[in-house]
């Protein structure tokens, strides 16, 4: 697998513009879940960026589990996203759910997000292969690690050698959070491949309060970086407000890593 440690033993460093993942700093990603106002993301980037997180995420194009749910402002937000990008300097990453839409992303975003229900949509996977930009590929709540590197092998073994992992928690029977945090795949990750992976707490968590901790063990565990979702107005968000932190509860997180990893 060109994702595995046989393959190349070195560990990647990946940019997404100035960003560096896989170097000796922790990349903190932070940003609403889904883009819904633009009021909000303006205060959410503004926060953020005084809390030192790297870069920007949001969601434009949404994979809902029913159809009647809010599925995104697509462009619209991708416009915003773009804007705030500018305004904070701040890199965007944003998901793709449908290949038609690579041209789109490439002109607002930096970094290409496959969500968790797309693991394994390999005709997505083959067209972010082919894009110029990097790629966010999410573990799918039901699938193994080497099913995750099988994955990455789809978009690199057609060019795109920037891929960065991220671990989202799979599902198992214990329903006291959303999903099971998968802490000891990020050891596993790390001695399998030599791309850089991240941990997205969030979403495992289902549960702001459980955000924290989550973070803390992922990066103690060794990962290289975490995507939150954070906003100004979690109790107006449409999508995943209950595992959303505030831009106060965040900045409260970043005081909190710093104590572990001075290098942040
Ligand atoms: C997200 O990042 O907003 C998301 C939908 O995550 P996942 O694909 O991991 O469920
Ligand atoms: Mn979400």
């Amino acid at each position: 697998l060109f994702s595995s440690r046989e393959f190349k033993q070195s560990d990647t460093e990946i940019c997404v513009k100035n960003v560096k993942f896989g170097g000796k700093r922790i990349v903190i990603i932070a940003g609403p879940c889904t883009v819904v106002d633009k009021q909000e993301l303006f205060e959410t980037a503004s926060q953020i960026s005084k809390s030192k997180a790297a870069m920007l995420r949001g969601g434009a194009f949404k994979t809902r589990t029913s159809p009647r749910d809010f599925q995104g402002l697509g462009s619209t937000a991708l416009k915003l996203l773009h804007e705030a990008s500018r305004a904070y300097n701040l890199p965007i990453v944003t998901e793709i759910t449908d290949f038609r839409d690579v041209d789109l992303i490439e002109k607002y975003a930096d970094m290409i997000q496959i969500g968790a229900r797309n693991m394994q949509n390999t005709a997505l996977l083959k067209a972010v292969g082919e894009s110029k930009l990097p790629v966010l590929l999410k573990r799918g709540f039901g699938n193994t690690v080497s099913e995750l590197l099988s994955a990455a092998d789809y978009i690199l073994a057609q060019g795109n050698k920037n891929v960065v992992l991220c671990e989202r928690g799979i599902r198992s029977f214990e329903n006291s959070t959303r999903f099971s945090l998968d802490i000891l795949a990020i050891p596993v990750i790390k001695t399998m491949s030599h791309l850089p992976l991240i941990v997205d707490p969030s979403h495992a968590a289902g549960n702001r309060g459980l955000v924290i901790s989550a973070s803390k063990a992922a990066i103690a565990a060794g990962a290289d970086g975490l995507l939150i979702e954070v906003t100004s107005h979690p109790d107006t968000a449409l999508v995943d407000g209950d595992q959303t932190l505030t831009t106060d509860q965040f900045q409260s997180l970043m005081e909190q890593l710093e104590v572990l990893i001075p290098a942040i």
